[in-house]
């Protein structure tokens, strides 16, 4: 059986430097101000004046090479920068796939001509991208995806309809996966990424609200859809392989184990300096040292992407350790408000509980479910 590897990082000057300047940018935007509803789960919360002012600093696409507007600055030091984004509650959900996943695809696969048209509006913070791979009968199983595209002289004819497509409202791109080709008994092949412009006309985006009645994700349907030649991403038919090379980035990010940070805020601005009972007490110091070790295991994950390698394994056991803990914050905050704080409803600990009770039970859907992350693993340490 193999075994994990979850070797410690240190992060480097440059990457300690960093993290005081995000915190006086923070401290300047007043993003403490912000109410803790909104501070939660703030990589969903899309704010594109926001995004510009991070991209006024060079931190949006900052790993990037600099002729595509990026900055050329470590992986590390964008993990701490994420970290302190995150941990404040800054609202980054319109730039954060670009940033994390579509631009780096790009980079990856993409043509010149592809490169030089979005990378640097993306690190501008003028360009959008969302998600197009889940449909209604392909989630989990996304091979078997049935939108489809057919060649034609001046370019592809796509036709289908994807589902739960993250801010497709707002984004002026997706990056969709698409089958291309029937390739009898082989069902990962013939499948084929494209970059579409979401104003190209044959798309209709129609919001699904959640349990909150807050809008994040959408379906999205196709009828006929040109996209030019030039606005295949990558090979023809290798859509799965470049998908799935996406998955790391995608899972072992800090935003896997900080979606409810905002509540643990909260929870100790309530409880003070002298917590009420020994209950309270004990859940805050246990809160805060699954934190410490879930960020430890998320950092080593980064310094793996830095040094070249694909920690698929270690980035499944992050996500899927992660979101238990933030799915589980929400209940545990409430079980130790009951029984040690006389919590009001109006209150912004209330209103971050009420919203995080209802939202959190997504954490562990989004980017790959619980039991598909264990099968991943198991495969990975050799056990299936
Ligand atoms: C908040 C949120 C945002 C999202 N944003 C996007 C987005 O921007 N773009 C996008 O393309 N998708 C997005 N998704 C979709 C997400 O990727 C899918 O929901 C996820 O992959 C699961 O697919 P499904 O919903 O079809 O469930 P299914 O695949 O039908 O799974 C249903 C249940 O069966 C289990 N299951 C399925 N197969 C197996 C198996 N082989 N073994 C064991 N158990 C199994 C699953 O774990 C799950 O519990 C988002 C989802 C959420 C909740």
């Amino acid at each position: 059986m193999s075994a994990f590897a979850f070797d410690p990082v240190v992060l480097p000057a440059a990457a300690v430097a960093l993290r005081a300047d995000v915190r006086a940018f923070l401290r300047d935007e007043r993003v403490d101000a912000i109410p803790a509803a909104r501070r939660a789960n703030s990589w969903s919360v899309f704010d594109a004046t926001f995004t510009r002012k991070l991209a006024r600093r060079g931190w949006i696409g900052m790993t990037w090479p600099k002729r595509y507007g990026g900055a050329e600055r470590s992986a590390l030091e964008r993990y701490v920068l994420l970290e302190e984004l995150l941990a404040a509650g800054a609202p980054v959900g319109a730039h954060w796939i670009a940033d994390r996943q579509s631009g780096p695809a790009l980079l990856r696969y993409g043509s010149e001509m592809q490169r030089e048209r979005y990378l640097p509006a993306i690190a501008d913070g003028e360009c959008f991208f969302c998600i197009g791979m889940s449909e209604p009968n392909a989630g989990s199983d996304l091979a078997s995806v049935r939108t489809r595209g057919v060649k034609a002289a001046d370019g592809w004819r796509i036709t289908g309809q994807k589902v739960w497509t993250t801010h497709a409202q707002q984004a002026q791109m997706m990056i969709a996966l698409v089958r291309t080709a029937t390739v009898e008994g082989k069902r990962h092949e013939g499948l084929t990424q494209f970059l579409v412009d979401m104003k190209t006309p044959g798309i209709t985006v129609r919001p699904i609200p959640d349990l909150a009645g807050e809008v994040h994700f959408n379906e999205v349907f196709f009828d006929d859809v040109h996209v030019p030649h030039d606005m295949l991403l990558g090979q023809e038919g290798r859509g799965w392989q470049q998908c799935t090379s996406e998955l790391s980035l995608e899972r072992s990010g800090p935003e896997r184990y900080l979606s409810s940070h905002a509540l643990f805020v909260e929870l100790l601005r309530a409880a003070g300096t002298a917590p009420a009972s020994e209950t309270l007490r004990q859940t805050i110091g246990r809160m805060a040292a699954e934190i410490w070790t879930l960020r430890q295991m998320s950092l080593s994950v980064a310094g793996q992407l830095a040094a070249g390698r694909d920690p698929a394994v270690e980035a499944a056991v992050v996500k899927d350790l992660g979101n238990s803990f933030e799915q589980e914050l929400p209940r545990r905050v409430q079980a130790v408000a009951d029984s040690s704080l006389a919590l009001e409803d109006d209150t912004p600990l209330a209103r971050a509980l009420a919203l995080l009770l209802q939202t959190s039970p997504s954490f562990s859907l989004r980017g790959g479910t619980r039991e598909i992350l264990r099968g991943v693993i198991a495969r990975g340490l050799g056990l299936r």
